[in-house]
């Protein structure tokens, strides 16, 4: 048999117990203001000691939501931060975390590309944006790293960029598109629950 015990109560028994960020709702104001810039002396009032630990804890999140970009914001945290990419399909695995990133310049030529994102799940929207940017931010080690980012790295650190602005990807999709695309996010969410409650039983 299995005894629950509260986070209280096991941190008092002295056990590790693990930290998972948690998503907040897309209704949320955290998720829909621009963020101050960063500086390190704010990780203090949210009990994670550097860089480092944030940047561990984005990732953790990240993977365990099944994403392959995460901003703090849509953790309810409020830095000017983001962690993108550890998948096998992006450039080898490549992790990126950016503090007070910039978007330097884009390129003229575009794309059209299919994005989902963690706040909204299952929404999955066709969004067109520039194939190219120029990027700016510092790393987990305070590192100021500059570069041309093309292809899946260049279209998540823009739509993830676009979270520090406190706005998110449904705001380039027609009135028309996103209704369809929410019905059927609707339909698969239900779907899910329904098998979960069948799974539960
Ligand atoms: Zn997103």
């Amino acid at each position: 048999m299995v005894k629950v015990i509260s986070k209280e109560e096991a941190e008092k028994q002295g056990m590790e117990v693990e930290r998972l960020l948690q998503l907040i709702p897309p209704s949320d104001p955290r998720v829909r203001s621009a963020i101050a810039p960063f500086t390190d002396d704010m990780l203090k009032e949210h009990d994670i000691k550097d860089r480092k630990e944030l940047s561990d804890l984005m990732f953790k999140a990240m993977l365990r939501y099944g994403g392959i970009g995460l901003s703090a914001n849509q953790v309810g945290l409020p830095f000017n931060m983001f962690v993108l990419g550890d998948n096998l399909s992006l450039e080898n695995g490549l992790k990126m975390t950016c503090f007070n990133p910039m978007i330097v310049s884009t390129s003229k030529e575009t794309v059209l590309m299919k994005e989902g994102c963690l706040t909204y799940p299952f929404l999955f929207l066709s969004i067109v944006r520039p194939r190219k940017c120029v990027a700016k931010y510092t790393d987990e080690n305070g590192d100021l790293k500059e570069g041309q980012l093309d292809g899946m790295i260049s279209r998540i650190f823009q739509h993830e960029y676009e979270h520090m602005l406190g706005r998110n990807f449904t705001e380039h999709a027609s009135k028309m598109k996103l209704d369809m695309a929410e019905k059927k996010a609707k339909k698969m969410w239900t779907l899910v629950q329904k098998r979960n409650e069948k799974a539960n039983k």
